[in-house]
């Protein structure tokens, strides 16, 4: 007998903003030490109604911006995702999707794995880069591995064996 899987509210799973390694946090924490890299880590959602002026955002949680909010930051960083629906102005990263509402203004480059833009909203300047969050900050990835063949029994038919993946465009 094995044990059963450990329930989804047991823990919760963060991506360090400092050294991008991943590790379970309890549930209901809102800062931890990193066991990577040692360093604090914010984990509870930042949100932004007013004015908020600060050299560095950054949480493992998600970063939303109300319609009347206005963040202004050199780093801007949501390890689970950015919602702007007010001002933002700084470098943005985000490890999960970044939506940009109808009434958003947004000035600076923007790193995220996608990018959801309403019409209405306006990109006064940056440059947008859609990048997978294991990739942030650690170089390019190593190519994708081919599958192995797949060999598929029906009952009383021969195996059917589908031929290896094979890169169709050449380097
Ligand atoms: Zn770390």
């Amino acid at each position: 007998m094995s044990n059963p899987p450990p329930s989804p509210a047991a823990s919760r799973t963060v991506r360090c903003y400092h050294c991008r390694e991943v590790f379970d946090v309890p549930p209901k924490a809102m800062s931890i030490s990193c066991p990577w890299c040692y360093k604090r880590v914010t984990l509870d959602d930042i949100v932004v109604k007013d004015t908020c002026m600060q050299s560095r955002v950054q949480t493992c949680g998600r970063l939303l911006v109300h319609r009347k909010g206005s963040i202004v930051a050199s780093i801007i960083e949501a390890m689970q995702g950015i919602e702007i629906l007010g001002h933002a102005e700084g470098a943005i990263t985000s490890g999960g999707p970044v939506l940009i509402g109808p009434k958003a203004r947004v000035k600076g480059d923007v790193t995220a794995p996608s990018i959801w833009m309403e019409p209405g909203a306006v990109i006064e300047s940056g440059y947008f880069k859609i990048i997978g969050p294991d990739r942030l900050a650690k170089g390019p990835s190593r190519p994708p591995e081919p599958p192995a063949p797949i060999v598929c029994t029906a009952n009383d038919r021969p195996p059917v064996v589908v031929p290896a993946w094979k890169p169709v465009l050449r380097r």
